[in-house]
């Protein structure tokens, strides 16, 4: 692996919120990298930082210290002016709640995302359309949001992330409201996206499903990032079966 395919590298990431005695170190010290065409997985407990690692990856969220990288320029150190057009063009977001407009059509929750951008007309729908088609929903381009299946959500806002064709999708719990069917078919775009069209994609949830998928897996806890060997049992579920939680077998 060449230092080019290196899509993402984060050093000494750090967010601490609030002062004095409430004080949370909710992001402490984490080193991170990923190359073209790598899924990396973040797992962790609720409150463990995944959301706050996520957002400032991304450049919604400022950190306390640390660096960011994302195709060689550093986020960190642009103005805060300057990060809309970063994230509009070199990063996807797919949240766990979806984040539609629910009275938009399928297809006009893409082409809205391509306009941001500067895409307008016809090439936005026929761009729109493409990437829905290839995320399976060719029958549901003029429903409305509100109407589709949870999993169908997930997948336009997966064809929404790809709309300004980003190397890096970032991904927040993205299975944890679907079905055990709906969580597999975002699974496997997510997974084809990635191997078929070398994007990077950063996956935080505590969804044990999402090791099949992963290329690394990385484990987080009170804000500090470790990796999980192949075939190690997931620590969360390890620690639950020793504190004898029922069902964590
Ligand atoms: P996760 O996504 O793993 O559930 P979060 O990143 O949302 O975890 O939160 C990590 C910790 O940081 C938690 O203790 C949470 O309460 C705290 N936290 C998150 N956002 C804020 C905020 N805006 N202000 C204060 N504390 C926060
Ligand atoms: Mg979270």
């Amino acid at each position: 692996m060449n230092a080019n395919d290196q899509i993402l590298r984060v050093e000494g990431l750090t967010k601490v919120f609030g002062a004095g005695r409430t004080q949370v170190r909710a992001v402490d010290g984490v080193d991170l990298c990923a190359c073209a065409g790598e899924i990396v997985l973040v797992m962790g407990p609720s409150g463990s930082g995944k959301t706050t690692l996520l957002t400032m990856i991304g450049g919604l969220l400022r950190p306390t210290s640390g660096r960011v990288f994302i195709d060689g320029v550093e986020i960190t150190a642009l103005p805060q002016g300057e990060l809309p057009r970063v994230r509009r063009h070199h990063v996807g977001f797919i949240f766990q709640t979806f984040n539609l407009l629910e009275s938009l059509t399928a297809l006009e929750n893409v082409e809205v995302a391509l306009n941001v951008a500067g895409v307008g007309g016809r090439e936005a729908r026929d761009r729109a359309r493409a990437l829905l088609v290839e995320a399976g929903l060719e029958g549901r381009l003029d429903f409305n949001a509100r109407d589709l299946s949870g999993g169908e959500k997930q997948r336009v806002s997966i064809a929404r992330a790809l709309a300004n064709r980003p190397r890096l999708l970032l991904a927040d719990e993205p299975t944890a409201n679907l079905d055990s069917r709906h969580g597999h078919e975002v699974m496997r775009l997510l997974h084809d996206l990635s191997k078929k069209e070398g994007r990077t994609v950063i996956v935080v949830s505590h969804d044990q499903r999402l090791r099949d998928i992963a290329d690394t897996t990385m484990w987080l806890e009170d804000g500090r990032l470790r990796e999980v060997a192949e075939g190690e049992a997931d620590p969360y579920l390890a620690d639950a079966r020793s504190a004898g939680v029922r069902g964590a077998s």
